[in-house]
């Protein structure tokens, strides 16, 4: 087992709702003591440079467990000298002056969850206002890494534009733009998905031709020629508040109220206590059960992702997509059309790129 990246789902709670969201929330928090096992257990298997990340339900509902942990793997890194990347999703709501300056000493990613103007309809009503005031403190925090992450819904696609632009004007370095895959989407909000990126293509250009960068993650050229493969237990291990461990947090979202079903027993490593004693025995016997999360064998109601010739460029989370199909691996149609706009839509924006820098 050799790991880059070790998540400790530190909550379930979140003191947002948002329509959109996938989560089951409960009031579940990560007991410390299990927290600090799991790192004791999963330290010497974290590669010399790795990722410890902290999520939820919302993680800063549970700030002081999260400082406690850290302070704890910092100790414990004194002598063993890794170089750990600490990075934490959130809705921001939460961060005051102690936690931006805690984020900020410690160097952590940011990775910032807003949906730009759309936010009050998406997200919370009346949390656009408070956002921006705490998204202009962060810009001016050097040493926090900042990406915001916007999701998008077939009702709210028409502020996708406006919203990254907003965002990317703000000051934002790194935009990344989601697709809520509940509920389904139409054939008009396709048309209208793709109207909208082909209008932000003018705005991304413009910011390229003046500051030689690409601030939106999604039109970026993928360095890696492979296809796609979930990354879930290969090279990643989450700890959830149940004290159960999964290939990634998405997991434990998807299988919670599912405990009964076979598949729960493909995919969950079990409780960290029977891991620390058979991990030898039970990390490759679920593990062969990730191994399958390829692209290559993933399908939609009419097709074999294998026998597409759009796959090289497609990459589908299969746990997103699960969670609109129902199937691991199951891809939902209107799912791979969207997959092929953004693909053209990226397409699109790179030939613009590649004139520019021949221009
Ligand atoms: S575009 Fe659709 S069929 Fe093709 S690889 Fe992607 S999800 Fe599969
Ligand atoms: S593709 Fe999805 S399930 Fe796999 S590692 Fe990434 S987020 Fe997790």
């Amino acid at each position: 087992m050799e790991l880059s990246n070790l998540t400790l789902i530190v909550t379930d709670d979140c003191n947002f709702n948002c329509p959109y969201c996938f989560q089951k929330k409960e009031e579940k928090y990560i007991d410390v003591f299990t927290a600090k096992n799991a790192v004791d257990f999963f330290f010497p298997f974290l590669k010399q440079s790795c990722d410890i990340n902290f999520y939820g339900g919302e993680p800063l509902l549970a700030f002081e467990q999260i400082r406690e942990i850290f302070n704890y793997i910092q100790d414990k890194n004194k002598n063993l000298k890794k170089q750990i990347q600490y990075s934490i999703t959130s809705n921001g709501s939460l961060i005051n002056d102690d936690i931006l300056q805690f984020l900020n000493q410690n160097k952590f990613f940011l990775l910032l969850s807003f949906d730009g103007l759309a936010q009050d309809v998406s997200r919370k009503k009346g949390s656009f206002a408070p956002i921006v005031s705490i998204l202009e403190r962060l810009i001016g925090c050097a040493d926090i890494e900042l990406e915001t992450n916007s999701v998008f819904t077939a009702d709210t696609v028409g502020y996708l534009s406006r919203s990254i632009r907003f965002i990317i004007e703000s000051g934002v370095p790194t935009a990344n733009i989601s697709f809520s895959n509940l509920p389904p989407w139409s054939e008009s909000a396709l048309v209208l998905l793709k109207k909208e990126l082909s209008e932000l293509q003018g705005f991304i250009l413009s910011f390229y031709r003046e500051t030689g960068a690409i601030p939106l993650a999604n039109f970026r050229k993928n360095l890696s020629e492979n296809v796609f493969a979930c990354y879930a237990g290969k090279d990643r291990i989450a700890l959830s508040p149940d004290g159960s461990l999964w290939g990634c947090c998405f997991f434990y979202d998807y299988f919670k109220g599912k405990e009964k079903s076979k598949e729960f027993l493909k995919y969950c490593f079990g409780s960290l206590e029977s891991f620390m004693e058979n991990h030898e025995r039970i990390y490759p016997e679920i593990l062969k059960n990730y191994s399958n999360l390829r692209m290559e064998y993933f399908f939609t109601s009419n097709n074999f992702c294998m026998l597409c010739e759009k796959m090289t460029d497609c990459v589908v989370c299969p746990i997103d997509a699960a969670f609109g199909s129902s199937v691991i691996g199951k891809i939902p149609g209107w799912v791979c059309r969207l997959r092929k706009v953004m693909r053209e839509e990226k397409l699109n924006f790179l030939e613009d790129l590649e004139s520019l820098s021949h221009s």
